[in-house]
């Protein structure tokens, strides 16, 4: 699948328990440089196909409470 070409070299990803929280899905989406994170009613997805232009930036892991988001870097297999 084409998909599977997105997030080769970093991976962002929302906890199910978090990922249905319309004012987390907010200040995620706004605070993310690169869009990654597309918030809804329902809450908030990942953009996959945005994965790799991730900057490190740790704006998304200062919005959200410790371990809704983890961000790690596929490369080396640490996590911000
Ligand atoms: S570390 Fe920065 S660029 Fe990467 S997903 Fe979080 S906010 Fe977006």
């Amino acid at each position: 699948m084409a998909d599977d070409l997105h997030g080769i070299f970093i991976d962002v990803d929302v906890s199910p328990e978090h990922a249905s929280d319309p004012e987390l899905a907010r200040k995620l989406d706004d605070a993310c440089p690169v869009d990654i994170f597309s918030a809804s009613e329902s809450g908030v997805t990942v953009v996959h196909e945005n994965k790799d232009e991730c900057v490190l930036c740790g704006l998304c892991l200062d919005a959200s409470p410790e371990g809704a988001v983890t961000v790690t870097k596929l490369y080396d297999g640490t996590t911000l």
